[in-house]
């Protein structure tokens, strides 16, 4: 099997998984979408309205804000990988817990390691302390992070960007390192 071929059986799992009761309330899960072959992946916290309706990751406002980030960094969405921490929408948007976070871990970890970027960029608190350690954004956002064999970058979530100007502005600056790096 290649890795794309691993990635898409992975999505399939996703769409048909029932370990956490989110699956109960849940419209489409949310697998991901974008390149196996990415440099970089975008991760989030959980679907929301849109996204839970068409199955894709990020199409909703918030969206429209990562997508504008990304065009900035002179990348498509086609070129990155975009997904989020849980494959599920938690009923009314809710902050996804702790056992739903353990349950739907596991799937973010095997599409790091079939996708194998150069950065991983996690976008906000739930990102943050899910997969690297419970830091808060305001304190680490702008920072990379080396941790099992992957480099990862800390920033705000585009939602909080969406609502606060001053947290836009500092998200902007933010995707500038991460121009940098990236090269
Ligand atoms: N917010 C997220 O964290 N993920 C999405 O897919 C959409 C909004």
């Amino acid at each position: 099997m290649t890795r794309l071929d691993e990635l898409l059986s992975l999505h399939e799992e996703v769409r048909r998984c029932t370990k956490c009761p989110l699956h109960k309330t849940r419209k489409n899960a949310v697998p991901g979408e974008g390149s196996v072959e990415a440099r970089i992946v975008f991760v989030g916290e959980a679907p929301g309205a849109s996204e839970d309706l068409s199955g894709r990751p990020f199409v909703g406002r918030s969206g429209e804000v990562l997508t504008e980030l990304i065009g900035k960094m002179g990348l498509s969405r086609s070129e990155v990988f975009i997904t989020s921490v849980l494959k599920s929408r938690p009923p009314d948007n809710r902050a996804p817990n702790q056992s739903e976070i353990d349950a739907c871990l596991p799937y973010l970890k095997r599409q790091f390691q079939l996708i194998d970027p150069k950065i991983v960029v996690l976008m906000g608190n739930i990102a943050v302390s899910a997969v690297v350690g419970p830091w808060r954004i305001s304190e680490c956002h702008g920072r990379f992070y080396d941790a099992e064999g992957r480099t990862f970058f800390m920033t705000y979530h585009p939602s909080a960007a969406l609502r606060f100007p001053r947290i836009r502005e500092t998200t902007n600056k933010d995707f500038q390192t991460l121009r940098k790096q990236l090269g």
